[in-house]
């Protein structure tokens, strides 16, 4: 007998193994929320991209049709050196991050699991997350993918009117007020828009390039990007979206045989 109720059975954790080894028959996705414990301006709490991952990869499962893929235990923890002049910030090694989760690929598909979405909610994870994807993709020949917000940016970004918004700003502020505005201290959020006059150094320009920067140099607040300009119903609007888009995007993975995903290649 399964102690799971209804709601949270996606949740690989709190499932007992014949349970969990009679799921697999059955479902072959699973979802590894990624986060990061970083510095998000005076106003934010610092788990905010950890508890952003875990919360769209739950209403995800939820939203998706039965079976529903899994949802594997968390990463908290990230790439965030860039926040480190900043109290509260606790920042792992890419090579660490990298090595976790290669770990935990291979683990997760020697148990049966053939596609993995890693739902990464803190931009600086991704090319981490992106080198562990290949390895995993390498030696387990199984479906690995790093959603970093790409399924729905486009859809987010109309909705903000602040350029550069990529920390602590309008689209995070206003999707912490949507789910838990007790943490938000609106007192304390201040303006701090990037203005960039190079064109490729620019975060939302269409020819920006990767670069790196430690925050403070930016931003003496932390904040980049505009939290005045913040609402729950901008943040609603905003989940509501990338809970669609999210859900739409594993459905299809979960729906389409791996041959169709070019993984079985032998
Ligand atoms: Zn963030």
């Amino acid at each position: 007998m399964s102690n799971n109720n209804k709601t949270d059975e996606f949740l690989w954790e709190t499932s007992a193994w014949p349970d969990l080894s009679e799921r697999l028959k059955i479902v072959d996705t699973a979802i590894l929320p990624c986060g990061a414990i970083e510095q998000h301006g005076p106003h934010l709490p610092l788990d905010l991209d950890y508890f952003d991952a875990v919360y769209l990869a739950r209403k995800v499962a939820e939203a998706c049709k039965d079976p529903k893929p899994f949802v594997l235990p968390p990463v908290p923890y990230g790439v965030s050196y860039h926040h480190s002049d900043f109290k509260g910030t606790i920042c792992v090694t890419n090579n660490s991050l990298s090595a976790l989760i290669y770990d935990i690929g291979m683990s997760i598909a020697q148990n049966g699991i053939k596609k993995l979405v890693i739902l990464n909610g803190h931009g600086d994870n991704a090319p981490t997350l992106n080198y562990a994807a290949q390895m995993i993709n390498r030696d387990a020949k199984i479906f690995v993918c790093v959603e970093t917000g790409e399924t729905s940016d486009v859809d987010i970004y109309k909705l903000s009117s602040t350029p550069n918004d990529i920390h602590a700003g309008e689209i995070e502020t206003s999707t912490a007020l949507a789910v838990r505005p007790h943490l938000v201290d609106m007192s304390k959020a201040e303006d701090h828009t990037l203005d960039f006059d190079n064109e490729f150094l620019d975060f939302t320009s269409e020819r920006g390039v990767s670069w790196f920067v430690h925050t403070k140099k930016l931003s003496q607040s932390g904040v980049m990007g505009n939290p005045t300009l913040a609402s729950a119903e901008k943040g609603e609007k905003m989940w509501r979206i990338m809970i669609a888009k999210m859900t739409e995007f594993v459905e299809t993975i979960k729906n389409t045989p791996s041959d169709k995903l070019y993984q079985n290649r032998y």
